[in-house]
């Protein structure tokens, strides 16, 4: 049976990581957070003090920027590393948050991440999340799909998600920072945020994850079947 691309796409916080996660874990397919490789970057640039302003210094910064995803052994989760570290949890900082976006707008960080992205899906079989998946990365994805939810809904999503993690924030600052990164996400020059004409939508507000889940899970079959395997 083919080995599909799917492509999970949508505005902060919408929950797109756990169900790309349990999607691809369900199909025995690779798992791709393309939103940590830009956290990734922007910690790389906070910690060296890289000007956003400075075109110069961020070619140069993109050359000693190597990301990695891997698997820890007792969580099973993938992790994200730089340069040899784990950054996993530095990279979910609201810190990260408050200027990821300004460095994912920037045309030499996309043009990084695109390419190593691509990369990662060469061999399909890859469920990968992000803003831009099914519109620029893998415009050929069999199946795109946009995920939303009611704004107050992610902000309590992401609200819990920060307590869970022992780095809480306020909520004031939850909604501030979600609608800050929407606004950039989609007014940006470079692979804005947009719903693909071609994407399914799946409002996950009033869905549980075991629901969602068999949703995607569905739709990835139906195609599955529906695709002639590759000769
Ligand atoms: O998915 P996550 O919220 O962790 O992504 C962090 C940020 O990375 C987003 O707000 C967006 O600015 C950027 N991003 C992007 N394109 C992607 C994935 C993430 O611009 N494909």
């Amino acid at each position: 049976m083919k080995r599909i691309i799917i492509a999970l796409d949508g505005f902060s916080a919408c929950g797109k990581s756990t169900l790309a996660k349990d999607l691809a874990k369900k199909l025995h397919y690779s798992y791709v957070d393309s939103g940590a490789m830009y956290r990734a970057v922007t910690l790389y640039f906070i910690e060296n003090g890289v000007s956003l302003e400075d075109p110069i210094a961020i070619e140069s910064a993109l050359k000693d920027i190597h990301v990695e995803f891997h698997r820890n052994p007792e969580t099973k989760a993938n992790e994200t590393w730089l340069n040899g570290i784990n950054v996993e949890k530095s990279i979910r900082k609201m810190e990260i948050s408050n200027l990821v976006s300004e460095v994912a707008a920037l045309k030499a960080v996309r043009r990084e991440m695109v390419a190593l992205q691509r990369k990662a899906g060469k061999k399909r079989g890859i469920v990968m999340d992000g803003r831009d998946i099914g519109s620029n990365v893998f415009p050929d994805a069999e199946l795109k799909i946009f995920l939303t939810a009611r704004p107050e809904v992610r902000a309590q999503r992401r609200y819990d998600e920060l307590v869970e993690k022992g780095t809480p924030e306020s909520m004031e600052k939850v909604v501030e920072n979600l609608a800050h990164r929407d606004h950039i996400d989609s007014t940006r020059e470079e692979n804005p945020l947009i719903q693909c004409s071609d994407a399914r939508v799946l409002d996950n507000s009033d869905l549980s994850k075991s629901e969602q889940l068999e949703t995607v899970f569905r739709w990835a079959n139906e195609l599955k079947e529906t695709i002639s395997p590759l000769p």
